[in-house]
């Protein structure tokens, strides 16, 4: 195979065959196709998307590139959730303690942060000692133990991805559903699960800008789980404003554990307890929607749901007592704006490049994430604000990025006088 080859007839909007695919992504891994390679096809599919051969091909591709857990044995129902990403979208680390306790096995393999989205696994991580690489065998004791545990791509599990998400990461080629398709259906078929509730996020803080692009992918990722047997169930979520009170890195583990402890934000909670009983309903756990929601609440209630988390962190050897000391950020201010009125807009994708400015995401320039960075959202969509009080309380460990960081965010914010409430949930 010669890679210009192939690399222009996908450029000139050809349909690649199975093999092209298979040896393309393939020699990638092996070294045979160079980055600068692999960027230019990345683009080609941008620009010119791929037909359903095409996308089976790539996640298959993807998914025989490491090798796959296998849970057939097991008595129980396995299953994960996975999110297209957005800003303070830590579902994720409160969902999987909560349905282990209700009795499903979670094998999550998450992702770092992609473009201005956050990423699970850099969250986790900054959990001092957290172990995000281990070997298959440990995985698989770790979700058999603790009901569940969240890796990130490894040498074994999903190489491809491990590999591509870090260049699309730094190409501009993150929005396109066939690498989205690629990068997440490979991940969830390589767990083995039977099961996975896809929560697709809708806005001006994620890839899928708008209904029909997200509606789109969807229905791409249903007829993938059809093709490789995994019972998908999908909700489409807002992210025209963050989820939550808090972005950044370890202030989400600290919001996560106030969710697990009951105190969490009403849109956070809402969108945990719909994904939560679309795997309840899938696993034959609760009967319908009002007991899924009940049996929920109870594990939240009885302290079950935290410690499912603290032995899952210990587990994977965070070190979960003093977890409040580790991360305390030096330096802090905050973001006002100078007029009075109910905030309308919130340019989403702005605030999360400005929490990648932060030391929230890797770029050419921050190599080093800083786990003490992070917004707090005093006011969202919707909120009456005047000039006197604070929108956002940024902070840091590194005083120069605050000013910038405080000048970007203080654009994200529009101030007008009509609020028109968006809904949490599309349907
Ligand atoms: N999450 C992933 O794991 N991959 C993507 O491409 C987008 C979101």
């Amino acid at each position: 195979m010669i890679p210009a080859n192939t690399i222009s007839k996908k450029r000139d909007g050809h349909n690649l065959n199975r093999n092209e695919i298979n040896l393309f992504f393939k020699n990638y891994i092996d070294g045979l196709v160079t980055d600068a390679q692999m960027s230019a096809m990345l683009m080609a599919i941008y620009f010119n998307g791929m037909n359903e051969d095409e996308t089976f091909a790539l996640v298959e591709t993807m998914l025989y590139s490491g090798e796959i857990l296998d849970f057939s044995n097991s008595q129980y129902y396995v299953a994960d959730k996975h999110s297209t990403g957005g800003i303070g979208d830590k579902v994720s680390l409160i969902l999987a303690p909560i349905m282990a306790a209700a009795g499903i096995k979670i094998p999550m393999i998450a992702g770092r942060g992609l473009g201005f989205t956050g990423g699970t696994i850099d969250k986790l991580e900054s959990i001092s000692g957290f172990e995000t690489s281990p070997n298959l065998k440990t995985f698989q004791h770790w979700v058999e133990k603790n009901g569940y545990a969240i890796i990130s791509q490894t040498d074994a599990i999903c190489p491809a991805d491990k590999k591509i998400y870090n260049l699309r990461d730094k190409t501009g080629t993150v929005p396109s559903i066939p690498l989205i398709c690629g990068s997440i259906m490979s991940k969830k078929i390589a767990e083995g699960i039977s099961g996975l509730a896809l929560d697709i996020k809708i806005g001006n803080g994620t890839f899928m800008k708008n209904k029909k692009s997200a509606f789109e992918l969807g229905d791409w990722m249903k007829k993938i789980g059809k093709e490789f047997n995994i019972k998908t169930d999908i909700l489409y979520t807002d992210m025209n404003q963050p989820l939550g009170n808090f972005a950044g890195l370890s202030c989400e583990i600290e919001e996560s554990i106030s969710c697990l402890k009951g105190t969490g934000p009403n849109d956070l909670m809402s969108i945990i307890f719909e994904l939560g009983s679309k795997l309840l309903l899938q696993a034959k756990i609760a009967k319908n929607y009002s007991s899924a929601i009940s049996i929920q609440n109870k594990i939240i209630q009885s302290g079950e749901a935290l410690m499912q988390f603290k032995n899952s962190i210990k587990s994977q050897g965070g070190a979960f007592e003093n977890f409040q000391f580790q991360n305390q950020a030096k330096y802090e201010t905050f973001v006002h704006k100078k007029e009075s009125g109910i905030i309308t807009e919130m340019k989403t994708e702005e605030i999360g490049w400005a929490l990648v400015t932060l030391g929230c995401g890797i770029t050419n320039d921050n190599k080093i994430l800083d786990n003490t960075a992070g917004i707090e959202f005093y006011k969202k969509l919707g909120f009456e604000t005047n000039e006197d009080e604070p929108i956002f309380r940024i902070f840091c460990s590194n005083k120069s990025k605050l000013e910038k960081v405080a000048t970007m965010l203080s654009s994200t914010v529009v101030i007008g006088r009509h609020y028109k409430e968006k809904p949490l949930i599309y349907y």
